[in-house]
Protein backbone atom coordinates (compact mmCIF):
# COMPACT_ATOMS: atom_id res chain seq x y z
CA UNK A 1 0.00 0.00 0.00
CA UNK A 2 1.20 3.30 -0.47
CA UNK A 3 1.02 5.97 2.02
CA UNK A 4 1.60 9.63 2.67
CA UNK A 5 5.08 10.59 3.23
CA UNK A 6 6.08 13.97 5.37
CA UNK A 7 9.21 15.28 4.86
CA UNK A 8 10.97 17.12 8.01
CA UNK A 9 12.71 20.33 8.04
CA UNK A 10 16.57 20.23 7.98
CA UNK A 11 17.60 19.12 11.29
CA UNK A 12 14.38 17.57 12.32
CA UNK A 13 15.41 13.40 12.21
CA UNK A 14 17.46 13.34 14.92
CA UNK A 15 15.38 11.95 17.98
CA UNK A 16 13.75 9.89 15.14
CA UNK A 17 17.30 8.46 14.45
CA UNK A 18 17.25 8.03 18.31
CA UNK A 19 13.74 6.48 18.43
CA UNK A 20 11.72 8.60 19.76
CA UNK A 21 8.56 8.45 18.92
CA UNK A 22 6.66 11.81 18.56
CA UNK A 23 7.40 13.73 15.53
CA UNK A 24 6.13 17.86 16.11
CA UNK A 25 3.72 19.39 13.55
CA UNK A 26 6.78 22.19 13.45
CA UNK A 27 9.46 19.78 12.67
CA UNK A 28 7.08 19.22 9.31
CA UNK A 29 8.67 21.20 6.40
CA UNK A 30 6.05 19.23 3.54
CA UNK A 31 3.64 16.73 2.89
CA UNK A 32 3.21 15.00 -0.76
CA UNK A 33 -1.04 14.50 0.07
CA UNK A 34 -3.22 15.54 2.89
CA UNK A 35 -3.44 12.94 5.56
CA UNK A 36 -6.85 12.47 7.31
CA UNK A 37 -6.35 12.34 11.04
CA UNK A 38 -5.64 8.39 12.15
CA UNK A 39 -4.55 8.13 8.62
CA UNK A 40 -0.96 5.92 8.59
CA UNK A 41 1.80 7.92 7.18
CA UNK A 42 5.32 7.57 6.03
CA UNK A 43 7.87 10.15 7.76
CA UNK A 44 11.16 11.08 5.89
CA UNK A 45 14.00 13.22 6.64
CA UNK A 46 14.62 16.42 4.17
CA UNK A 47 17.48 14.32 2.58
CA UNK A 48 14.79 11.57 1.99
CA UNK A 49 15.86 8.97 4.42
CA UNK A 50 12.98 6.96 5.76
CA UNK A 51 13.05 7.54 9.30
CA UNK A 52 9.84 5.63 10.57
CA UNK A 53 6.04 5.23 9.94
CA UNK A 54 2.83 6.13 12.23
CA UNK A 55 -0.26 7.62 12.81
CA UNK A 56 -0.97 10.79 11.74
CA UNK A 57 -3.33 13.73 13.92
CA UNK A 58 -3.85 17.20 13.40
CA UNK A 59 -2.19 18.43 16.94
CA UNK A 60 1.13 19.42 18.39
CA UNK A 61 2.54 15.54 18.22
CA UNK A 62 1.72 14.90 14.42
CA UNK A 63 2.80 11.91 13.95
CA UNK A 64 3.05 9.03 16.66
CA UNK A 65 5.02 6.50 15.28
CA UNK A 66 4.70 2.90 15.64
CA UNK A 67 7.59 1.17 13.36
CA UNK A 68 10.76 2.74 12.24
CA UNK A 69 11.19 0.63 9.48
CA UNK A 70 9.14 -0.07 6.25
CA UNK A 71 6.43 -2.36 7.54
CA UNK A 72 3.17 -3.29 6.02
CA UNK A 73 0.46 -2.27 8.92
CA UNK A 74 -1.78 -5.70 8.76
CA UNK A 75 -2.84 -8.03 11.12
CA UNK A 76 0.59 -9.90 11.02
CA UNK A 77 2.06 -6.68 12.60
CA UNK A 78 -0.25 -5.80 14.94
CA UNK A 79 -0.44 -9.50 15.83
CA UNK A 80 3.55 -9.62 16.20
CA UNK A 81 3.08 -6.29 18.46
CA UNK A 82 0.71 -8.25 20.60
CA UNK A 83 2.68 -10.91 21.17
CA UNK A 84 6.00 -8.98 22.11
CA UNK A 85 4.10 -7.36 24.63
CA UNK A 86 2.70 -10.53 25.71
CA UNK A 87 6.43 -12.62 26.44
CA UNK A 88 7.50 -9.34 28.06
CA UNK A 89 4.15 -9.95 30.94
CA UNK A 90 5.45 -13.44 30.70
CA UNK A 91 8.87 -13.11 31.64
CA UNK A 92 7.50 -10.80 34.35
CA UNK A 93 5.43 -13.67 35.84
CA UNK A 94 2.38 -11.82 35.43
CA UNK A 95 0.08 -13.81 32.79
CA UNK A 96 -0.52 -17.67 34.27
CA UNK A 97 -0.18 -15.97 38.02
CA UNK A 98 -2.93 -17.34 40.43
CA UNK A 99 -1.90 -14.73 42.83
CA UNK A 100 -1.98 -11.75 40.55
CA UNK A 101 -4.58 -11.93 37.17
CA UNK A 102 -4.71 -8.26 36.75
CA UNK A 103 -1.43 -6.35 34.37
CA UNK A 104 -1.12 -3.83 31.96
CA UNK A 105 -0.56 -5.79 28.89
CA UNK A 106 -0.17 -2.59 26.11
CA UNK A 107 1.24 0.16 27.64
CA UNK A 108 1.59 3.22 24.28
CA UNK A 109 5.10 4.11 23.64
CA UNK A 110 6.41 1.73 26.33
CA UNK A 111 5.14 -1.34 24.11
CA UNK A 112 5.41 0.23 20.56
CA UNK A 113 1.96 1.46 20.58
CA UNK A 114 1.69 4.98 21.36
CA UNK A 115 -2.23 5.86 21.62
CA UNK A 116 -3.21 2.75 22.79
CA UNK A 117 -3.97 1.06 25.99
CA UNK A 118 -4.74 -2.43 27.25
CA UNK A 119 -5.39 -3.62 30.52
CA UNK A 120 -5.90 -7.40 31.77
CA UNK A 121 -8.66 -7.85 34.45
CA UNK A 122 -8.69 -11.57 34.93
CA UNK A 123 -10.24 -12.85 31.55
CA UNK A 124 -11.28 -9.62 30.22
CA UNK A 125 -9.28 -7.44 28.12
CA UNK A 126 -10.30 -3.91 28.71
CA UNK A 127 -8.85 -1.57 25.57
CA UNK A 128 -8.49 2.01 25.41
CA UNK A 129 -7.25 3.87 22.22
CA UNK A 130 -6.04 7.44 22.80
CA UNK A 131 -5.55 8.34 18.78
CA UNK A 132 -7.43 7.82 16.15
CA UNK A 133 -5.01 5.51 14.21
CA UNK A 134 -5.21 3.19 17.08
CA UNK A 135 -8.78 3.31 17.40
CA UNK A 136 -8.90 2.14 13.08
CA UNK A 137 -6.65 -0.82 14.39
CA UNK A 138 -8.42 -2.15 17.32
CA UNK A 139 -10.33 -5.10 15.44
CA UNK A 140 -7.06 -6.19 14.37
CA UNK A 141 -5.76 -5.92 17.58
CA UNK A 142 -8.71 -7.83 19.25
CA UNK A 143 -8.23 -10.38 16.88
CA UNK A 144 -4.76 -10.62 17.85
CA UNK A 145 -5.63 -10.89 21.44
CA UNK A 146 -7.85 -14.03 20.98
CA UNK A 147 -5.08 -15.50 19.20
CA UNK A 148 -2.50 -15.01 21.77
CA UNK A 149 -5.02 -16.20 24.07
CA UNK A 150 -7.42 -18.46 22.86
CA UNK A 151 -9.79 -20.15 25.59
CA UNK A 152 -8.18 -17.72 28.45
CA UNK A 153 -10.21 -14.39 26.94
CA UNK A 154 -13.83 -14.25 27.44
CA UNK A 155 -13.96 -10.56 26.46
CA UNK A 156 -12.58 -7.77 25.12
CA UNK A 157 -14.57 -4.16 26.19
CA UNK A 158 -13.41 -1.18 23.60
CA UNK A 159 -13.45 1.80 25.96
CA UNK A 160 -11.89 4.60 23.82
CA UNK A 161 -15.15 7.01 24.09
CA UNK A 162 -13.70 8.92 26.89
CA UNK A 163 -10.00 8.70 25.47
CA UNK A 164 -10.20 9.46 22.57
CA UNK A 165 -9.23 13.76 21.73
CA UNK A 166 -12.32 15.55 22.38
CA UNK A 167 -13.14 16.35 18.66
CA UNK A 168 -13.55 12.94 17.65
CA UNK A 169 -15.88 12.01 20.64
CA UNK A 170 -19.07 12.45 18.60
CA UNK A 171 -20.54 9.21 17.39
CA UNK A 172 -18.41 6.60 19.12
CA UNK A 173 -19.50 4.27 22.02
CA UNK A 174 -17.91 2.17 24.37
CA UNK A 175 -19.09 -1.47 23.48
CA UNK A 176 -17.86 -5.09 23.75
CA UNK A 177 -15.44 -5.86 20.49
CA UNK A 178 -15.92 -9.78 21.94
CA UNK A 179 -17.89 -11.76 24.22
CA UNK A 180 -20.61 -9.68 26.08
CA UNK A 181 -21.22 -8.18 29.77
CA UNK A 182 -20.53 -9.89 33.08
CA UNK A 183 -21.22 -6.36 34.70
CA UNK A 184 -17.89 -6.76 36.19
CA UNK A 185 -15.36 -9.36 37.86
CA UNK A 186 -13.36 -10.18 40.82
CA UNK A 187 -9.81 -9.59 40.06
CA UNK A 188 -6.21 -10.83 42.38
CA UNK A 189 -3.55 -8.57 43.11
CA UNK A 190 -1.15 -10.06 45.21
CA UNK A 191 -3.63 -12.24 46.89
CA UNK A 192 -5.94 -9.16 47.28
CA UNK A 193 -9.58 -9.53 45.92
CA UNK A 194 -10.98 -6.45 44.51
CA UNK A 195 -13.72 -5.69 42.34
CA UNK A 196 -13.41 -4.17 38.91
CA UNK A 197 -16.14 -2.79 36.85
CA UNK A 198 -14.88 -1.74 33.66
CA UNK A 199 -17.92 -0.60 32.28
CA UNK A 200 -18.60 2.00 34.79
CA UNK A 201 -15.23 2.71 36.66
CA UNK A 202 -12.46 5.29 36.34
CA UNK A 203 -10.15 4.95 33.21
CA UNK A 204 -10.08 0.77 32.69
CA UNK A 205 -11.90 0.37 35.99
CA UNK A 206 -8.74 0.16 38.43
CA UNK A 207 -5.46 1.36 38.80
CA UNK A 208 -2.95 -1.34 38.17
CA UNK A 209 0.15 0.74 38.54
CA UNK A 210 -0.04 0.67 42.37
CA UNK A 211 0.46 -2.68 42.27
CA UNK A 212 3.99 -2.83 43.45
CA UNK A 213 3.65 0.34 45.80
CA UNK A 214 0.72 -1.22 47.34
CA UNK A 215 2.76 -4.04 47.99
CA UNK A 216 5.81 -2.35 49.55
CA UNK A 217 2.69 -0.84 52.10
CA UNK A 218 1.61 -4.12 53.60
CA UNK A 219 5.70 -3.98 55.20
CA UNK A 220 4.49 -1.08 57.15
CA UNK A 221 1.54 -1.09 58.50
CA UNK A 222 1.08 -4.06 61.28
CA UNK A 223 -0.66 -2.96 64.01
CA UNK A 224 -0.89 0.56 62.68
CA UNK A 225 -3.71 2.94 61.90
CA UNK A 226 -3.92 3.90 58.46
CA UNK A 227 -5.24 6.86 56.31
CA UNK A 228 -5.78 6.20 52.69
CA UNK A 229 -6.46 9.49 50.71
CA UNK A 230 -7.61 9.70 47.39
CA UNK A 231 -8.68 5.89 47.80
CA UNK A 232 -10.93 5.66 44.75
CA UNK A 233 -11.60 1.49 44.83
CA UNK A 234 -9.32 1.54 47.44
CA UNK A 235 -6.65 -0.48 46.60
CA UNK A 236 -3.68 0.49 49.19
CA UNK A 237 -6.67 -0.06 51.54
CA UNK A 238 -7.52 -3.49 51.33
CA UNK A 239 -3.77 -4.57 51.53
CA UNK A 240 -3.53 -2.95 54.60
CA UNK A 241 -6.49 -4.84 56.30
CA UNK A 242 -4.94 -7.86 54.74
CA UNK A 243 -1.27 -7.24 56.35
CA UNK A 244 -2.79 -6.55 59.95
CA UNK A 245 -3.22 -2.67 60.05
CA UNK A 246 -5.46 -1.69 63.45
CA UNK A 247 -7.41 0.53 61.41
CA UNK A 248 -7.48 1.74 58.36
CA UNK A 249 -9.58 5.37 56.87
CA UNK A 250 -10.16 5.89 53.23
CA UNK A 251 -11.01 9.11 51.73
CA UNK A 252 -12.18 9.88 48.39
CA UNK A 253 -14.22 12.89 46.97
CA UNK A 254 -16.70 10.61 44.89
CA UNK A 255 -19.64 8.66 46.04
CA UNK A 256 -18.98 6.25 43.64
CA UNK A 257 -15.72 5.54 44.80
CA UNK A 258 -16.60 5.28 48.42
CA UNK A 259 -19.25 2.37 47.77
CA UNK A 260 -16.68 0.57 45.60
CA UNK A 261 -14.27 1.06 48.20
CA UNK A 262 -16.54 -0.60 51.30
CA UNK A 263 -17.19 -3.28 48.85
CA UNK A 264 -13.60 -4.25 48.48
CA UNK A 265 -12.90 -3.55 51.97
CA UNK A 266 -15.73 -6.40 52.60
CA UNK A 267 -13.68 -8.78 50.60
CA UNK A 268 -10.37 -8.43 52.94
CA UNK A 269 -9.99 -10.57 55.80
CA UNK A 270 -10.64 -7.15 58.67
CA UNK A 271 -13.32 -5.87 57.30
CA UNK A 272 -14.58 -4.09 60.57
CA UNK A 273 -11.49 -2.44 61.16
CA UNK A 274 -11.92 -0.38 57.78
CA UNK A 275 -14.16 2.81 57.25
CA UNK A 276 -14.72 5.29 53.94
CA UNK A 277 -15.58 8.78 53.89
CA UNK A 278 -16.60 10.68 50.74
CA UNK A 279 -15.15 13.95 51.81
CA UNK A 280 -12.06 16.26 50.10
CA UNK A 281 -9.16 15.54 51.96
CA UNK A 282 -7.94 19.00 52.70
CA UNK A 283 -11.30 19.04 54.58
CA UNK A 284 -11.17 15.59 55.88
CA UNK A 285 -7.20 16.33 57.58
CA UNK A 286 -9.04 19.14 59.52
CA UNK A 287 -8.22 18.68 63.20
CA UNK A 288 -6.46 15.25 62.78
CA UNK A 289 -3.37 16.21 64.51
CA UNK A 290 -1.16 12.79 65.87
CA UNK A 291 -4.05 10.74 64.49
CA UNK A 292 -2.39 8.96 62.19
CA UNK A 293 0.95 6.38 61.56
CA UNK A 294 0.69 5.73 57.78
CA UNK A 295 -0.79 8.37 55.28
CA UNK A 296 -0.88 7.75 51.75
CA UNK A 297 -1.40 10.69 49.35
CA UNK A 298 -1.98 9.23 45.54
CA UNK A 299 -4.19 12.24 44.43
CA UNK A 300 -5.66 12.72 40.64
CA UNK A 301 -2.67 14.45 38.41
CA UNK A 302 -3.20 18.03 39.02
CA UNK A 303 -1.25 19.29 35.94
CA UNK A 304 -2.41 17.66 32.53
CA UNK A 305 -0.41 20.13 30.58
CA UNK A 306 3.26 22.20 31.01
CA UNK A 307 1.21 25.92 31.39
CA UNK A 308 -0.77 24.50 34.47
CA UNK A 309 2.29 22.87 35.99
CA UNK A 310 2.47 25.83 38.37
CA UNK A 311 -0.64 25.41 40.09
CA UNK A 312 0.20 22.08 39.99
CA UNK A 313 3.26 22.22 42.29
CA UNK A 314 1.21 24.62 44.68
CA UNK A 315 -1.29 22.21 45.00
CA UNK A 316 0.93 19.04 45.46
CA UNK A 317 3.26 21.09 48.40
CA UNK A 318 -0.11 22.40 50.02
CA UNK A 319 -1.74 18.72 50.22
CA UNK A 320 1.91 17.23 51.36
CA UNK A 321 2.67 19.88 53.80
CA UNK A 322 -0.54 19.63 55.16
CA UNK A 323 -0.23 15.77 55.98
CA UNK A 324 3.55 16.10 56.91
CA UNK A 325 1.64 18.64 59.51
CA UNK A 326 -0.66 15.69 60.86
CA UNK A 327 1.30 12.97 60.80
CA UNK A 328 2.51 10.96 63.98
CA UNK A 329 5.87 11.56 64.94
CA UNK A 330 7.65 8.69 63.41
CA UNK A 331 4.99 7.93 60.76
CA UNK A 332 5.25 6.68 57.21
CA UNK A 333 3.93 8.96 54.48
CA UNK A 334 3.36 7.65 51.06
CA UNK A 335 3.26 10.20 48.61
CA UNK A 336 2.80 10.28 44.41
CA UNK A 337 1.98 12.35 41.59
CA UNK A 338 0.85 11.19 38.40
CA UNK A 339 1.73 13.90 36.64
CA UNK A 340 3.38 13.38 33.41
CA UNK A 341 4.57 16.97 33.45
CA UNK A 342 6.00 17.23 36.79
CA UNK A 343 8.90 14.68 36.60
CA UNK A 344 10.55 12.82 39.82
CA UNK A 345 13.30 16.01 40.58
CA UNK A 346 10.67 18.35 40.58
CA UNK A 347 8.72 16.29 42.15
CA UNK A 348 11.29 15.72 45.10
CA UNK A 349 11.69 19.15 44.93
CA UNK A 350 8.04 20.36 45.54
CA UNK A 351 7.83 18.00 48.44
CA UNK A 352 11.13 19.29 50.31
CA UNK A 353 9.32 22.52 50.12
CA UNK A 354 6.28 21.13 51.79
CA UNK A 355 8.91 19.57 54.53
CA UNK A 356 10.53 22.98 55.23
CA UNK A 357 7.13 24.11 55.29
CA UNK A 358 5.73 21.73 57.70
CA UNK A 359 8.83 21.79 59.64
CA UNK A 360 9.58 18.59 60.14
CA UNK A 361 12.80 16.40 59.78
CA UNK A 362 12.17 13.75 57.28
CA UNK A 363 13.90 10.97 55.51
CA UNK A 364 13.43 9.44 52.23
CA UNK A 365 12.70 5.56 52.92
CA UNK A 366 12.00 4.68 49.08
CA UNK A 367 11.85 6.26 45.53
CA UNK A 368 8.87 4.78 43.85
CA UNK A 369 7.50 4.75 40.27
CA UNK A 370 5.36 2.03 37.79
CA UNK A 371 5.71 -1.34 37.83
CA UNK A 372 7.61 -3.17 35.08
CA UNK A 373 4.21 -3.66 32.80
CA UNK A 374 3.82 -0.21 32.29
CA UNK A 375 7.45 -0.37 30.63
CA UNK A 376 9.48 3.08 29.94
CA UNK A 377 11.00 2.59 26.56
CA UNK A 378 14.56 4.05 27.33
CA UNK A 379 14.11 6.14 23.96
CA UNK A 380 11.16 7.82 25.09
CA UNK A 381 11.38 9.07 28.86
CA UNK A 382 8.04 10.89 29.14
CA UNK A 383 6.28 7.41 29.53
CA UNK A 384 7.41 7.57 32.98
CA UNK A 385 4.56 9.50 34.63
CA UNK A 386 4.30 7.83 37.94
CA UNK A 387 6.80 9.05 40.68
CA UNK A 388 6.22 8.52 44.92
CA UNK A 389 8.43 8.46 47.74
CA UNK A 390 8.18 6.97 51.12
CA UNK A 391 9.01 9.44 53.88
CA UNK A 392 9.95 8.87 57.43
CA UNK A 393 8.50 11.88 59.51
CA UNK A 394 10.02 12.88 62.76
N1 LIG B 1 -5.11 5.52 44.96
C1 LIG B 1 -6.12 5.05 44.03
C2 LIG B 1 -6.18 5.86 42.76
C3 LIG B 1 -6.44 7.35 42.96
S1 LIG B 1 -7.29 8.09 41.62
C4 LIG B 1 -5.89 3.57 43.78
O1 LIG B 1 -4.91 3.00 44.26
O2 LIG B 1 -6.72 2.98 43.09
C5 LIG B 1 -7.66 9.64 42.29
C6 LIG B 1 -8.95 9.69 43.14
O3 LIG B 1 -8.95 10.97 43.81
C7 LIG B 1 -10.25 9.62 42.38
O4 LIG B 1 -10.99 8.51 42.84
C8 LIG B 1 -10.99 10.93 42.71
O5 LIG B 1 -12.39 10.75 42.94
C9 LIG B 1 -10.32 11.35 44.00
N2 LIG B 1 -10.30 12.79 44.31
C10 LIG B 1 -10.11 13.84 43.46
N3 LIG B 1 -10.08 15.00 44.15
C11 LIG B 1 -10.23 14.69 45.46
C12 LIG B 1 -10.25 15.46 46.68
N4 LIG B 1 -10.09 16.77 46.65
N5 LIG B 1 -10.40 14.80 47.86
C13 LIG B 1 -10.55 13.46 47.87
N6 LIG B 1 -10.55 12.69 46.76
C14 LIG B 1 -10.39 13.29 45.57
Amino acid sequence: MAFIKLYLAPGKEHSLKRFHPWVFSGAIRRMDGEPAEGDVVEVYSSKHEFLGMGHYAPGSIAVRIFSFEQVEPDYKFWKQKVQQAYQFRERLGLTQNPQTDVYRLLYAEGDGVPGLIVDFYKDTAVLQAHSVGMHQVRTLVAEALQEVYGDRLKAIYDKSAESLPHRNHSGIQNGYLFGESTGGTIVTENGNQFFVDWETGQKTGFFIDQRENRSLLANYVKGKSLLNTFCYTGGFSVYALNAGAREVHSVDSSKKAIELTERNAALSQEPERHEAFAIDTFEFLRGKENRYDVIILDPPAFAKSQNVRHNALMGYKRLNAEAMRKIKPGGILFTFSCSQVVDKYLFNNTVMAAAIEAGRNIKIMHHLSQPADHPISIFHPEGEYLKGLVLYVE
